[in-house]
């Protein structure tokens, strides 16, 4: 068995079933470093003390723009207490729904947005911090009004310090989960072939 192949079953078992992946030409084998790799696939049980997940929630406030500015620092305490007590959106929804004065129903679909923000952004954290410079867009389903572009975009390849336009209208770049309601997902593409690079 070759290097790369053993690579890849490696890799293969440390990734979650989220992030199934997909190996490129393995003609000039460039091997992460493996301790950090495995640290970093470890599934999250964030603490406040996890400056990774700090960090995506903080990403995940800054791309929720529909929450107006007054209510941001209240919604983000509520955020970090939901993602590390493991109430989740138990406490979230009755929250978000009182402060802002929203229905349970829409309180509910933002929790939902903000959670797969914070996952989103966390996922993405680790594949860059596994030094992945690739990824692919997986349109998942996406309820009565998907966004026509992600659905077209499904199964492209990416790369991070290159997003794509991810609203047509705006010109917008960013990655899945940023627009309200996206519920795509980005998918790690291992290359050993960087020769772009
Ligand atoms: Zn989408």
């Amino acid at each position: 068995m070759g290097a790369a192949t053993l690579m890849f079953n490696w890799l293969r078992a440390k990734l979650t079933s989220e992030q199934v992946m997909d190996v490129g030409d393995s003609s000039d084998l460039t091997r992460p470093n493996l301790k950090q790799l495995s640290e970093s696939l470890t599934l999250p049980s964030p603490t406040r003390k996890d400056e990774l997940w700090m960090a995506a929630i903080d990403d995940a406030m800054r791309l929720a723009t529909y929450i107006p500015n007054q209510y941001v620092d209240g919604v983000k305490e509520a955020v970090i207490s939901s993602t590390t007590t493991g109430r989740g959106l138990a406490d979230l929804v009755p929250y978000i729904a009182s402060i802002m004065e929203i229905t349970p129903h829409n309180a509910h679909l933002i929790a939902l947005d903000l959670t797969r923000k914070v996952f989103g952004n966390s996922n993405k954290q680790r594949m860059e911090k596994l030094g992945l410079k690739k990824w692919r867009w997986l349109h998942t389903g996406g309820g009565n009004n998907p966004f026509s572009e992600h659905v077209a975009m499904s199964g492209k390849i990416y790369r991070f310090d290159d997003p794509p336009v991810i609203n047509s209208k705006t010109g917008q770049r960013g990655f899945p989960s940023d627009l309200l309601g996206c519920k795509c997902r980005m998918q790690a593409v291992i290359s050993f072939d960087d020769e772009d690079d």
